[in-house]
């Protein structure tokens, strides 16, 4: 039997998002979520400023700014030149309401989100619930998942695949994973060691352009995360030795090599976009319908800006203000600029970090120079830009 409500697959910030959208617009919402509870795993920590106007409308940014940092600027550096630019998002305050990015890991969004959703009547979340398949007819979807050993499924008027880079409900609709994996990967190392104490002038994200090997550095409470990319002919095993990590660590600022090492995490990178973000009443959103390097911190954003799109037109057709067409929108807007914005910046993101040609540090220059420029230039990396873009697509 349907049940009147939205299935959600994932109680990640993506999935999390979409349920706190829908129950606030009066869309009851079930969250199935594959592990016992929420995840602790230190991924993305930068949340952009058009992200936080919208966890706003959801009452969550006040409390994600209270337990991250405030970065109102950025840098870029390079080994050999020292500051090369900074960039101050409070040029494109006219256009956000947040001109800031806020520095605070993913697990403290997700868990502001649960304790604010838990108690209301529209939603209900099932750990422990890996969703297993999904089929549809014209009337409904139902997933099929395993709780207590047993094989169970449920049916509702819409599903919406939040299930991570190995997506099973992507999997399930049979939908291609298109693009390619970096031979290269990234090595986080975190330190509780203070390089403001040691780099003058230093701001909470910093971008470190290097051809041997760029790292960038970014500023959580408590720690610092330095990423590094490990290169093709370097081994996982290597990567993940603690002799590697320090002498990584030892490039950073000359003279200094002995860090107190909190922890390392090792991962693949990727570039992919799902070949559709919608299958009948079945939809994608976050790392199940796009992945990308993390140079940008565009990954979670843009999978926020997924679940706000598509729960706002998910809501509209629930209560009778939008009609099935206009779901096809989602797919439309959200995938051509997963394309063209997305992926195409995350690209162009790490080529320019390790390339030796000065024409990456000429454009900042010429940016840097020129005041339209400059507001252009933070309306596209804050992904202001990519947002616009989106809502010109009808
Ligand atoms: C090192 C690193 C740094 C990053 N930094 C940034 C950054 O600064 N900014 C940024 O925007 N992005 C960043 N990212 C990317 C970001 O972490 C991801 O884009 C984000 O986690 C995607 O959220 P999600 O909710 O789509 O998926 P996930 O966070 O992967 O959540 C998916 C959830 O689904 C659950 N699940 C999986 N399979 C099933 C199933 N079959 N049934 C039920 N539940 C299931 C999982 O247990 C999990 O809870 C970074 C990533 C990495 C690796």
């Amino acid at each position: 039997m349907r049940e009147e409500r939205v299935f959600i697959v994932g109680a990640g910030p993506v999935g999390l998002v979409a349920a706190a959208s829908l129950v606030r617009a009066g869309v009851p919402a079930t969250v199935f979520e594959a592990g016992g509870d929420l995840s602790e795993e230190s991924r993305a920590s930068t949340f952009h400023p058009p992200t936080l106007d919208m966890l706003d409308t959801l009452g969550a940014a006040a409390p994600l700014i209270a337990q991250g940092l405030k970065a109102p600027k950025f840098q870029y550096r390079t080994k050999s030149h020292g500051l090369l630019a900074e960039f101050d998002f409070g040029i494109i305050a006219d256009a956000t309401a947040h001109p800031f990015r806020v520095q605070s890991e993913q697990s403290k969004l997700t868990r502001i989100l649960l304790d604010q959703l838990r108690e209301h009547p529209d939603f209900e979340i099932a750990f422990n619930s890996p969703v297993r398949g999904v089929t549809q007819d014209d009337a409904s979807v139902t997933v099929t998942f395993e709780r207590n050993g047993r094989i169970e499924t449920r049916s509702a008027r819409w599903l919406i695949g939040a299930d991570g880079a190995s997506s099973s409900v992507r999997r399930a609709l049979g939908i291609a994973f298109e693009g390619f994996t970096w031979p290269e990967r990234l090595l986080v190392v975190s330190t509780p060691f203070d390089f403001h104490a040691v780099i003058a002038g230093l701001t909470a994200v910093n971008y470190v352009a290097d051809p041997e090997r760029w790292h960038f550095l970014l500023q959580i409470p408590g720690l610092w995360r330095v990423m590094f990319l490990v290169k093709e002919n370097e081994s996982d095993e290597q990567a993940r030795t603690r002799e590697f990590a320090i002498a990584l660590m030892a490039g950073v600022v000359p003279g200094i090599s002995h860090y107190e090492i909190a922890h390392t995490t090792l991962y693949k990178v990727h570039q992919r976009v799902a070949k559709t973000f919608r299958l009948g009443r079945a939809f994608l959103a976050g790392d199940a319908a796009h992945i990308n390097n993390p140079l940008g911190g565009m990954g979670m954003n843009g999978g926020i800006h997924d679940a706000i799109n598509l729960t706002e037109r998910l809501a509209a057709l629930w209560h009778g203000k939008a009609d099935d067409a206009d779901l096809d929108r989602y797919d439309r807007q959200r995938r051509l600029v997963t394309l063209e914005a997305i992926q195409a910046q995350t690209i162009a993101n790490k080529q320019n970090l390790e390339s030796p040609d000065p024409a990456f540090r000429e454009s900042l220059r010429t940016i840097q120079s020129d005041a339209h420029r400059t507001y252009d230039y933070l309306l596209r990396v804050s992904m202001i830009a990519s947002l616009r873009r989106a809502a010109e697509l009808g």
